[in-house]
């Protein structure tokens, strides 16, 4: 039964139409098999706000011949017809932008404004790939003797399988099948089932904007079943992937056996550098927004803020000011600036890593421990005279705890900065524009803000050196990761 608060949330929908409970296969809705569900509740408030099928083998294997049967009449239409298709897309998710915020916030638990940018950027890579699908060119290669001509043709790798985290509900989605929808694939999504309400409602507006049934198809419940079936298949021929390091790396191994093509967005390490040098202001309301953006639950979240020696104090006094003002609560309050965290599991990780560095000598210096609010509500916090070796500094944190790492040198901070596995985003803070572009070129990472905590754009490539993944999502690249190069040679035209 569904509490009378996830009602009375779900009431505020304006089309509750786009409440969907079932998965989407060929076009249709449908149930698991077996008829067995998993619950979807609210991170703030532990409600049960809909039931969606726990979906595995069976369901997956169905969608798949679906949207391999779909794959010769989609990526055979005009690549206007599709832009057109994905432009009433965009459209209909601008229009019904409020509705997808509030599922956003039910199930994930960011604030309402948040969700909004969220489901705007999200609906960026849409409108970006509809555009883009007019531009896949190919080329004309200057042939090597006079009775040769030689083309590269760019077409669509096929059926794609798509499987999705819940921290970025809508966006993460978007951005990958924005592009294989532009260049004629067909997919398989597999939302998180922590939030799988805004993957299904988004493809309901898919469906609603005539991307034909079978091109878009969403299943969720058993996640390794479901991610078995996608590897197996010899239909499809590539997976993209947003998630955690340990679960990209056995889609990648599993990817072997049938040589499909993938590509991985996986977790970060980013480190945030202040420099002497640096503007006060806005160092502070970088890493601000660096650190404590989804409550510090985004891959390309500041997880060190490495701080030189000179402004230490000074950086420390001004980000606490900042980071007390961070109102905590239901994401669906007016003013509210930082959600709960996803799950127990999430607030206990944090909990090890604060323990663990205090244990090994860093000083709490605002916040520390569970919110009042209860939940997996946790405050809002500074950690002091962190060092290499914590586990903070380690490992992604995914939750609101800035550690400040104090160095001395440049040369000192790049060498911490780029001590770790992973490299997907990197912050710096300087007025100097040397130092910006010797740091942002020695820096191993795939994204560096200069003087800026937000950098993520549909229009800018985004993704991972080292550990952190492989390929690139957004941009003109983006779609490159969707597209087979063919070599097309014509001989004995002067026979
Ligand atoms: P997070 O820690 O962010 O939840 P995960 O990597 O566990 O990251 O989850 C990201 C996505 O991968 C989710 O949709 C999840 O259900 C899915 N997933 C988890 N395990 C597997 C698996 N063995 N095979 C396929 N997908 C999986």
């Amino acid at each position: 039964m569904m509490s009378t608060d996830a009602q009375a949330a779900i009431a505020r929908l304006r089309d509750s139409g786009l409440l969907k409970s079932k998965g989407l296969v060929g076009g249709k809705w449908v149930d698991s098999y077996d008829g067995k569900t998993v619950q979807v509740q609210n991170p703030a408030t532990g409600d049960v706000i809909a039931n969606v099928p726990c979906m595995g083998k069976r369901e997956t294997d169905d969608a798949i011949s679906s949207a391999y049967n779909t794959f010769y009449s989609w990526s055979k239409r005009t690549a206007s017809e599709r832009s057109k298709c994905l432009r009433k897309w965009y459209d209909l998710i601008v229009s019904h932008k409020e509705d997808l915020a509030l599922l956003i916030t039910l199930e994930q638990g960011k604030p309402l404004k948040e969700a909004l940018g969220e489901v705007s950027y999200g609906a960026a890579f849409i409108e970006f790939f509809a555009e883009e699908a007019k531009r896949i060119y190919g080329d004309i290669i200057p042939p090597t003797s006079s009775d040769r001509r030689l083309f590269v043709l760019k077409q669509p790798v096929g059926v794609v399988g798509a499987i999705t985290p819940w921290n970025f509900p809508l966006a993460m989605i978007t951005r990958k099948v924005g592009p294989a929808l532009a260049c004629g694939c067909t997919v398989i999504v597999k939302p998180s089932e922590y939030t799988p309400l805004t993957a299904l409602a988004a493809a309901d507006l898919a469906l609603q904007a005539g991307i034909p049934p079978g091109a878009l198809n969403v299943v969720m419940g058993n996640a390794p079943d479901i991610g078995d079936s996608l590897l197996q298949s010899t239909q499809v021929r590539k997976i993209t992937f947003t998630g955690s390091t340990a679960v990209g790396k056995k889609l990648m191994a599993g990817s072997a056996n049938t040589v499909k093509k993938v590509s991985l967005e996986l977790g970060g390490n980013a480190p945030c550098i202040v420099f002497d040098d640096a503007d006060l202001d806005v160092a502070v309301k970088g890493s601000l927004a660096a650190k404590f953006r989804n409550s510090g639950q985004t891959c390309v979240c500041a997880n060190r803020i490495l701080v030189q020696e000179g402004i230490y104090d000074e950086f420390a006094n001004a980000l606490t000011k900042a980071v007390q003002n961070l109102q905590v609560g239901n994401g669906l309050v007016e003013g509210v600036v930082q959600g709960p965290l996803i799950n127990e599991a999430a607030v206990e990780k944090v909990e090890k890593f604060v323990n663990d560095a205090t244990s090994k000598g860093a000083n709490v210096i605002l916040g520390g421990k569970r919110h009042s609010l209860g939940m997996t509500f946790y405050e809002p916090t500074i950690l002091g005279n962190v060092n290499s070796e914590m586990l903070v500094s380690r490992e992604e944190v995914f939750g609101p705890v800035a550690p400040l790492l104090p160095f001395k040198t440049e040369e000192e901070a790049i060498k911490i900065a780029n001590d770790t596995n992973a490299g997907l985003a990197a912050y710096i803070f300087t007025k100097s524009i040397p130092r910006s572009w010797r740091v942002s070129e020695a820096l191993e990472y795939g994204l560096v803000g200069v003087n800026e905590g937000l950098i993520s754009t549909e229009v800018a490539p985004f993704g991972g050196a080292k550990q952190s993944g492989l390929g690139r999502e957004g941009s003109k690249y983006g779609i490159d990761e969707y597209l087979e190069l063919k070599y097309v040679c014509m001989g004995n035209l002067e026979a």
